[in-house]
C-alpha cells in the first residue's frame, strides 16, 4: 500500500500550529498517523514554528535576524514538499486518532442509510464544536454522493478506493479540497470504499437550503 495524496502544506501548518477545528485536525492526525512522509513533514514544521517562537526577541533587537531565519524556513519548506512528493508505506491497523473514536473499530459502526448504496456515520466530537466528523460507505461501483462543497472538505480513504479526475485514491490518501472545487468520485468496483470525512456543518446546511430553492429560482 502506497499513499500518493496528502494534506496540503497549508493543512498541515494549520494542524501543527492547533488551528484546526476538530473535525478537520481528527482527519488530519488519522492521516498522519498512517504517513511517514506526513510525519517527517509535521516534525519540521513543528520546528520551524518553535523557533520562529524562539526567535521573536532576537528578532526585535537584530536588524537582519528575521530575515534570515525567515530564508531557512523557506528552505525547510522546500525539503518537505520533496518528502510529501515521495511515496509512504502506511500502516495496516485502524489508527491510533480514530481508533479512540471507534472502540470497536469499523466492523462496530452503525450505518444510516443515505442514499442507494450510501450510508453515512456520525462520529463524537466535542460540545460546540464547528463542523461534522463523518463517516461515509460507498458500494463499490457506486458514484459518491455530493456531501458537502461549501467549505473546506477533508477525505480520508480508510477501506476500498475511489476514482476521479485527480486520480486514484485508495488507503491512506486524502482528498483536501475547498469549496471551488468540481469532482464526481466513483468508488471502485469489488469493494465498499469507506472513508473518514469532515466538513464545516453549517455552510454544508447553508448549500442545502440553496439546493433546496433552486428550483424556484429556475437555477
Ligand atoms: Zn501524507
Amino acid at each position: 500500500m502506497t499513499i500518493a495524496f496528502h494534506p496540503d502544506i497549508s493543512t498541515l501548518m494549520a494542524f501543527s500550529a492547533g488551528t484546526l477545528e476538530e473535525p478537520y485536525a481528527v482527519v488530519v492526525a488519522t492521516h498522519v498517523a498512517m504517513c511517514e512522509a506526513c510525519r517527517e513533514q509535521k516534525k519540521r514544521i513543528d520546528t520551524i514554528g518553535g523557533a520562529v517562537l524562539a526567535s521573536a526577541g532576537e528578532a526585535a533587537m537584530s536588524p537582519g535576524a528575521l530575515d534570515r531565519l525567515l530564508a531557512r524556513a523557506d528552505d525547510s519548506i522546500e525539503l518537505t514538499r520533496e518528502t510529501s512528493r515521495s511515496k509512504a508505506a502506511a500502516d495496516s491497523r485502524l489508527p491510533a486518532p480514530l481508533a479512540s473514536r471507534l472502540a470497536g473499530g469499523l466492523e462496530s459502526v452503525r450505518w444510516r442509510w443515505s442514499g442507494p448504496g450510501v450510508s453515512v456515520a456520525d462520529l463524537p466530537v466535542s460540545p460546540g464544536v464547528d463542523g461534522r466528523l463523518m463517516l461515509l460507505r460507498v458500494a463499490g461501483g457506486r458514484p459518491v454522493p455530493e456531501h458537502s462543497h461549501g467549505g473546506q472538505e477533508l477525505t480520508l480513504i480508510l477501506q476500498g478506493a475511489y476514482q476521479d479526475r485527480f486520480g486514484r485514491f485508495g488507503v491512506g490518501d486524502i482528498a483536501d479540497h475547498d469549496e471551488d472545487v468540481e469532482h464526481q468520485p466513483i468508488a471502485e468496483a469489488g469493494q465498499d470504499c469507506i472513508c473518514l470525512v469532515a466538513v464545516d456543518a453549517r455552510l454544508s446546511f447553508r448549500n442545502r437550503v440553496i439546493r433546496a430553492l433552486q428550483p424556484f429560482f429556475g437555477l
